[in-house]
């Protein structure tokens, strides 16, 4: 299964419209979500420009790990938010995202560890959430496979998952499109203007004026920012993942 042919059918084979309200640079989740979110809000007038291929960057390489289990509470009610949203995605834009709430289990091996867990799982109770310390004979119980010998703690809260990121991105980019965005990808931006009280975007396939541009390049985000002589103090870390043979799912939570 490959994006590049959702890529090519969604995307715009004709030339780059001369202007337009909004150019959002970078076809990953957060560039789709914001085209979808601002469509849904009446503001269809918009152009997602994308480098390459919709599943290209960080959105289509992830484990598709959705945790509420976080150490600040900002980040913990956002994410309760976020699995709400993966709960109704495939009924409000039409595509299966094989969500599946198995849990997320976390394993202490240095005291430092415990206590962190112990402080965390407080601050999610306080959130409403049913994270809980997990003796770790009831771990093993919940992952066989588990070797408990140098662990001190587990803890655990079930209503957390996993997905499968592409559909994200193709439900995002279809209602985004269907509703009157336009999409390029195989598009890179390689300048940008600023004029009186508008933008010029410069790529290969021509150069659009905007009022407005939304940077959501993710990590090559800072490169998009010089454009305009801004400094984003952020910087790329390279992330590993390691893709296997299809395997029957083994796992009942993430750990
Ligand atoms: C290995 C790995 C595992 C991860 N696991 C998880 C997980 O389990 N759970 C979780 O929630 N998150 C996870 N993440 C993080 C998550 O994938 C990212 O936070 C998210 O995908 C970022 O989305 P984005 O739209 O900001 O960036 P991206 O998906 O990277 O999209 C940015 C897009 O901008 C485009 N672009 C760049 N420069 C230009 C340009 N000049 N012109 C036009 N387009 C441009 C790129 O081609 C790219 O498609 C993981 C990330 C990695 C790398």
């Amino acid at each position: 299964m490959s994006l590049g042919h959702k890529s090519r059918r969604l995307s715009s084979n004709e030339a780059l419209p001369a202007s337009t309200q909004t150019v959002i640079i970078g076809g990953g989740v957060i560039g789709l979500s914001i085209a979808y979110n601002l469509c849904l809000r009446g503001y269809t007038d918009i152009v997602i420009i994308e480098a390459e291929y919709l599943a290209f960057g960080a959105s289509g390489r992830n484990g598709g790990g959705v945790r509420q289990q976080w150490g600040t509470e900002l980040n913990t009610r956002l994410m309760q938010e976020s699995v709400e949203l993966c709960n109704r995605f495939a009924h409000e834009l039409g595509v299966n995202v094989w969500f599946r709430q198995g849990g997320y289990l976390f394993l202490a091996r240095e005291e430092k560890q415990v206590a962190r867990l112990e402080h965390t799982v407080e601050l999610q109770k306080r959130c409403g959430l049913p994270t809980r310390m997990m003796r770790l004979s009831e771990a093993k119980e919940l992952v066989p496979q588990l070797e408990t010998r140098e662990l001190l703690a587990a803890c655990y809260n079930p209503t957390d998952g996993i997905l499968f990121p592409w559909p994200f991105l193709w439900g995002y980019a279809e209602k985004a499109v269907s509703l009157g965005a336009k999409l390029f990808t195989q598009t890179p931006v390689t300048n940008i203007e600023r004029g009186a009280g508008d933008f010029l975007v410069h790529t290969p396939r021509g150069t659009v004026q905007c009022n407005r541009i939304i940077n959501a390049a993710g990590a090559w985000s800072p490169r998009i920012a010089a454009m305009l002589g801004v400094e984003i103090p952020t910087y790329p870390v390279r992330h590993e993942i390691c893709s296997s043979e299809p395997l029957k799912p083994f796992l009942t939570p993430m750990v």
